[in-house]
């Protein structure tokens, strides 16, 4: 299996000279199976640049799998120039809505009216079909299973596996913050709470377990958390400690601070790396272009 980076921010996308390493494009990673299926996890900015990679391979047939419906993760689906086209197939995947009882669907419906984009969603050309998945129940796509787990953030969000035929695997969280518990010990309420905790934790890296490769939220250094806390968003330690927990040998952080440039962003992961002594796990910076290739 192979992917390849086409969007590493989070929240809103960044061009500009202080982003022209890693790119200021919001997620959107490009998963080649080994049976060449075109798996796309998530639909941020990334994914229009993407699309145009794609105009010399028509007609283009794809799954696009939606984490949760964030703007950084949804806002480039209507740039995604395939659903134009006639005898294209797009797929797209995702969770159920619980604030709406919605599917899917609605991701795309809502962004394709005319208050907010010139072309409806009865105009596209394309064969385009949803799948609202759930959590836990494994589907198939080409030689690859994809199973899809909740993991915690605001909103309902899936974390993909992807177990490829050749018996490659990876794991991407799109947004996570690894659950902490709001009270003290001492306080009634604090076992019963931290035994849920324990329990989804063990559940997300059982899920995770051995995979070749994990592509995870890592918005916030350490210190930065302290003031983060419930924002949604994982750190570089909560990142390592879950590579090192599930076992996975390569761990490709992402999801990086929108304020952050690339000098910036380089003296961070150098001064998490000079911190470490844990040769096991190879750690990346999850940087737009790059390509990598496992097992
Ligand atoms: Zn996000
Ligand atoms: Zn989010």
């Amino acid at each position: 299996m192979k992917f390849k980076f086409w969007g590493v921010r989070g929240s809103i996308p960044v061009p500009g000279a202080n982003t022209v390493k890693y790119g200021g494009n919001t997620t959107c990673i490009e998963v080649r199976t080994f049976a060449d299926d075109l798996i796309i996890l998530d639909a941020g900015t990334g994914i229009h640049a993407m699309a145009q990679s794609l105009v010399t391979h028509l007609p283009v047939k794809a799954h696009i799998l939606i984490t949760h419906t964030h703007w950084d993760h949804i806002q480039g689906l209507p740039f995604f120039l395939p659903i134009f086209g006639p005898g294209n197939h797009v797929n797209i995947y995702g969770g159920l809505d619980p604030v709406t009882g919605q599917g899917i669907d609605r991701a795309l419906s809502v962004q394709l009216q005319y208050s907010y984009f010139p072309i409806i969603e009865a105009q596209l050309k394309a064969d385009i079909r949803y799948h609202t998945i759930k959590p836990g129940e494994p589907i198939t796509i080409g030689s690859a299973t994809i199973t899809p787990i909740v993991l915690s953030h605001p909103v309902l969000n899936f974390g993909y596996r992807i177990d490829d035929s050749d018996g490659s695997s990876l794991f991407f969280t799109g947004d996570y913050e690894p659950a902490q518990n709001p009270y003290q010990a001492g306080e009634p309420e604090y076992n019963s709470t931290q035994q849920f905790i324990d329990e989804r934790l063990a559940e997300v890296v059982r899920t995770m377990a051995g995979a070749d490769a994990l592509i995870i939220d890592s918005s916030y250094t350490d210190a930065e958390y302290q003031q983060k806390k419930g924002w949604g968003h994982g750190t570089y330690g909560s990142s390592l400690n879950l590579a090192r927990l599930a076992n996975v040998r390569k761990l490709f952080l992402t999801h990086h601070e929108p304020t952050r440039t690339d000098q910036q962003l380089e003296a961070i992961y150098r001064a998490f790396l000079n911190g470490l002594d844990d040769p096991d796990v190879e750690i990346y910076l999850a940087r737009e272009g790059d390509e990598y290739g496992v097992p």
